[in-house]
Parts: structure tokens; sequence; C-alpha cells
């Protein structure tokens, strides 16, 4: 079955409609790219699948079960949420934003230690970084550090909002292959938010087009070359 199934979601601001009823299906392991122009409530749509946003219509389904106010807190902990600039706490260590959540929910401090080390040989995060605040890294390595936070649960799924748009060109094209071979290898089921189309081409087993509040055509990359 689908890892992520949205039925009819919709949801609205007063009188703006920032989501007309969609529906949107993602496949275990597929990474799909949410692309279309500022205002367009593609932020809207990934944070509905996050759980942080209620939708006012329809239904939103991870891993098979019912997305609902009494599970929301159980579901949300399947999956990993990075936001634009890695979204860490400025006032603590980026080791200390990684492990915040294990740390609170009383994991075993050895088992924490290993699994930090772990990640940030993924991401490629030298010790020395992690040790450092946020405003002392790069753009690239909050970024990374977001990532390796959001990983630490080993969720099914991962969504990114924007994870490129803060970085220069340089460091965009790398983490940009960084982050293909990550998720490939760890065969997560992957949302990535963006409004670059050469990043959705390049990331996207399934692109989905928005404009206006409402999704206009989705599919793998040559289908929406052929039937433009
Ligand atoms: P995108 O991520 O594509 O830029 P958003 O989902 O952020 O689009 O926004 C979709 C529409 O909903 C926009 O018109 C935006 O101004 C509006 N919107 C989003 N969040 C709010 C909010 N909290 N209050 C009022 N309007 C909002
Ligand atoms: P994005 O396009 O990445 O969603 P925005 O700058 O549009 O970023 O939105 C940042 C925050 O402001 C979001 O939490 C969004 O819900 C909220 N927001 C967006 N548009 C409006 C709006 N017209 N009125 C109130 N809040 C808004």
């Amino acid at each position: 079955p689908a890892t992520i199934a949205l039925q009819n979601v919709s949801r609205r601001y007063g009188d703006t409609v920032a989501l007309y009823p969609s529906d949107l299906t993602c496949d275990p392991a597929s990474t799909t790219v949410l692309i279309g122009p500022s205002g367009c409530g593609k932020s809207t749509l990934i944070r509905i699948i996050a759980g942080l946003i209620v939708p006012d219509t329809g239904s939103v389904s991870l891993g098979g079960v019912r997305l609902t106010a009494q599970n929301g807190g159980e579901l949300r902990q399947k999956l990993g949420y990075v936001i634009q600039d890695g979204g860490l706490f400025p006032h603590l260590s980026a080791r200390d934003n990684v492990a915040l959540l294990p740390r609170y929910l009383n994991h075993p401090k050895g088992a924490i230690e290993r699994r930090v080390q772990e990640l940030a040989d993924l991401v490629q995060i030298p010790a020395t970084s992690l040790d450092r605040f946020p405003r002392e890294l790069s753009g690239g390595q909050r970024q990374r550090i977001g990532l390796m936070r959001a990983l630490m649960n080993d969720p099914k799924i991962v969504l990114l909002d924007e994870p490129l748009g803060a970085l220069d060109p340089i460091t965009r094209s790398e983490l940009q292959v960084q982050l293909k071979a990550i998720f490939d290898h760890l065969k997560k089921t992957v949302v990535i938010v963006t409004h670059d189309m050469t990043e959705a081409a390049y990331f996207g087993d399934c692109i989905v087009l928005m404009r206006a509040g409402q999704i206009v055509q989705r599919g793998a990359l040559a289908e929406l070359v052929e039937h433009p």
C-alpha cells in the first residue's frame, strides 16, 4: 500500500483557499516533489502530511494508518520533518539539537551518542561541528544537522520544505547529490517542496505540479514532458 495517502484534503485561511480538495499518494521508498510558484499551497500540503496543520476536509493516512486527533502524536514520530535552514534551536549546539527528542524521551545515553555518530558519518558532519551553535555553521551544515535530527528515530517518511533554498549554488548542488544518495540508501519515502524545476527533475520519482491551491498535474518527469 501507499506509504502516504491523502484523500480529499483541503484547507482555507479565512477567505483564502490555501488548498482545494486534493488527493495524493506516495509509494514506499519513492521521492515525491511538490513544485509550484510561491503561495500555491505547497507548504500547506506538506504540513498537512506532517500533521502540523489539520485539514478542513479529507483524510491523511501514513503507513496505512489514518491520522486522527488521538494517534497524531504517535504517527508523527514515524516521520521526520526538515524546514528551510534546518529549523534548529539557536541556543543549543548542533549535537544538543539532534539529541533533544531522544533525551527528552529518556533513551539511553550511550545509544543516543552512537546514533548521533552514525548519522554524522552518514551526512558527513565532522565531530567538531557537532559542538558548534547553529550560527557558527554554514547553511549546508545547518541543513544537514536538521536532517540528522529528523532521522534520529529512523522514520519511514522524511519531509523537507525547501531543503536547498537558502544555499549558495555550489553547496546546493553538492548537498543535492548527497541527499539523494542518502535517501536512496536508506529507502525512505520522501516528500520535498521546491520551486526549482531542476531540483524537482533531479529528485522526483513523482513530480506534483501545483498552482493556486490545486494539484494540476502529477507523474514522472518523462510523462510530464511528453504530455505537458
Ligand atoms: P507555498 O508554500 O506554495 O508558498 P502556502 O501553502 O504557504 O504556499 O500558502 C498557500 C496560500 O495560503 C497563500 O495564499 C498563503 O498566503 C495562504 N496562507 C498560508 N498560511 C496562512 C496563514 N497561516 N494565514 C493566512 N493565510 C495563509
Ligand atoms: P512558505 O512559502 O515557505 O510557506 P511563507 O513566508 O509564505 O513561507 O510563510 C511563512 C509562515 O507564514 C507560514 O507559517 C505560513 O503559514 C504563514 N503565512 C503565509 N501567508 C500568510 C498570510 N497571508 N497570513 C498569515 N500567515 C501567513
